[in-house]
C-alpha cells in the first residue's frame, strides 16, 4: 500500500485524492465485499485526481466493473465531481440523498445559471466588481470540474443501505451542505463526510437559493450526531475522529465566538466588510468566496435570532446593497 491509500478498518480503504483547493486532498473510501466494491465520494474531474484513482484501482486490483455502487455524502464539487466519470466507466448507480439531488441539479446541471445568481448575490453583499469577476471565473472553472454529470439515484433519510458486508443507516446532517449525510452502522463506525472535521471548521455557507439558515441546521445536526455514539468517524478531510463529542464541543464554541465577533463587526456594513474584519488575512479567491459565504451564514443566523438587523440600501441606479447592524432595543 502507498501513502495515498490506507486501510482504515476491515475491508475499508481510504484514498487521498488531490484537489486544487487550499484543502489539498479529499478523502474518499473504497469498501470491499465478496467480488465487488463500493466507492464513497469521488474527487474532482482533473488529471491528478484521476491518476490517484487509477493508482488505487491498480493497487487494490479493482476492475471498473467490480464497482457495484457509488455513494456520495454530499454534492460539493470535491465529493461529487468525478461521479459522472466513474458512472460512465463502471456502469454503477450513484446515490445521493433525495434532497441533495435537487440541489445538485440546480447547482451543476443548469448551464451556469446558478453561477450568475451567485455573482448578483455577491455584488449585493458588497463584493467589489473586480473581485466578483475573479470569483465568477473560479466558479465557472469549478463547474467544468464536475462534468460529466451522473444520473443520480435517491437515498432517503433513515433508510438502510448495504455497503461492503455491513448495513448503514442514512443520517441526514444538513448545514455544511443542505443534503449532507452521515452513513452510520450499528457498531459505531461511520462515514461522516464534511460534517465534523479535525483542525479545520467545516465551511457553513449561505448560498442563494439554498437553505436560508444553514448555521442553525448545522448546530442542530451536530446535536443529532452527538447522540449517536459514533467511533471511528471516517471524514472527508483530515484525521479520523475517535472522540467526536469532544470535537463537536469545540465546533459549538467556535461558532458561538464567531457569532459574537460578527455582532461586534456589523456596524451598518455589508457582509463583505464584516468578512474582511473577521478574516483579515485572506489570500486567494477560493479563500475569499468561502469566507464570504461563511460570514453570511453567521449574519443571517443572527438576523433570525433578532441580534442583527438587515437593511437594503440603493447605492446606484441599478445596484442595491445589504447592510447589517446590531439590533438596538428602542429606549423610551
Ligand atoms: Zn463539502
Amino acid at each position: 500500500m502507498t501513502e495515498s491509500i490506507t486501510q482504515v478498518a476491515q475491508d475499508i480503504f481510504q484514498v487521498q485524492v488531490p484537489v486544487p483547493f487550499p484543502l489539498k486532498t479529499v478523502q474518499c473510501y473504497l469498501v470491499r465485499e465478496e467480488g465487488a466494491w463500493t466507492m464513497i465520494d469521488t474527487g474532482l474531474q482533473y488529471a491528478p485526481a484521476r491518476q490517484a484513482w487509477a493508482h488505487a484501482f491498480q493497487t487494490l486490483q479493482i476492475e471498473p466493473r467490480a464497482i457495484r455502487q457509488i455513494v456520495l455524502t454530499h454534492a460539493h464539487p470535491d465529493h461529487y465531481g468525478l461521479a459522472g466519470y466513474f458512472q460512465e466507466m463502471t456502469g454503477a448507480p450513484v446515490f445521493l440523498l433525495d434532497h441533495e439531488i435537487e440541489i445538485a441539479v440546480f447547482e451543476w446541471q443548469a448551464d451556469g445559471e446558478h453561477m450568475d445568481m451567485i455573482a448578483r448575490y455577491f455584488a449585493k453583499h458588497g463584493l467589489p466588481s473586480s473581485i466578483g469577476e475573479s470569483v465568477h471565473e473560479r466558479q465557472m472553472q469549478v463547474l467544468a470540474m464536475v462534468q460529466p454529470q451522473p444520473v443520480l439515484s435517491p437515498l432517503r433519510e433513515d433508510e438502510e443501505i448495504q455497503i461492503g458486508a455491513e448495513t448503514y443507516r442514512v443520517v441526514w446532517t444538513p448545514g455544511h451542505a443542505d443534503g449532507h449525510i452521515v452513513l452510520h452502522r450499528a457498531d459505531g463506525l461511520a462515514f461522516t463526510g464534511d460534517h465534523v472535521l479535525m483542525k479545520i471548521t467545516p465551511n457553513i455557507a449561505l448560498w442563494p437559493g439554498l437553505a436560508p439558515n444553514p448555521l442553525k441546521d448545522y448546530l442542530d445536526a451536530l446535536n443529532k450526531v452527538d447522540r449517536l455514539n459514533i467511533t471511528p468517524a471516517l471524514p472527508g478531510h483530515r484525521a479520523i475522529l475517535y472522540d467526536l463529542p469532544a470535537r463537536i464541543a469545540e465546533l459549538r464554541a467556535h461558532h458561538a465566538a464567531r457569532l459574537n465577533d460578527c455582532v461586534a463587526a456589523a456596524q451598518n456594513c455589508t457582509a463583505y466588510q464584516v468578512c474582511l474584519e473577521i478574516f483579515p488575512s485572506l489570500k486567494t479567491v477560493d479563500e475569499l468566496r468561502m469566507a464570504l459565504v461563511e460570514t453570511l451564514s453567521h449574519l443571517e443566523y443572527l438576523v433570525a435570532e433578532g441580534r442583527l438587523v438587515r437593511e437594503e440600501k440603493r447605492v446606484a441606479q441599478d445596484q442595491e446593497v445589504i447592510l447589517y447592524s446590531a439590533h438596538r432595543v428602542p429606549s423610551n
